[in-house]
């Protein structure tokens, strides 16, 4: 009876294990990123209170959010670049 002959795979070469340009955990310290809350445009109310009622998202990423104020009613379009 004939022996299968085993296929013996070559080791990939070391630069596909580093292809990827992702720092491994341990030198990614997790950060604080503050950012503010969106406002109510309104000069006079400037609440952070506020109501999404549409949200679209355009190809490029960006977030398109039809915003209305809890406060004075007043509606907005926020655009998250
Ligand atoms: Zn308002």
């Amino acid at each position: 009876m004939a022996k299968a002959r085993r296929k013996v795979k070559a080791d990939p070469p070391p630069s596909s294990a580093t292809s990827r340009h992702r720092l491994p955990a341990t030198d990614h310290p997790l950060r604080y990123v503050f950012h503010q809350r969106p406002r109510c445009p309104d000069p006079d109310c400037r609440s952070g209170d506020l109501r999404i009622y549409r949200s679209k998202r355009h190809p490029d990423g960006a977030i398109e959010r039809h915003v209305e104020c809890r406060e004075c009613g007043r509606r907005f379009i926020l655009v998250v670049e």
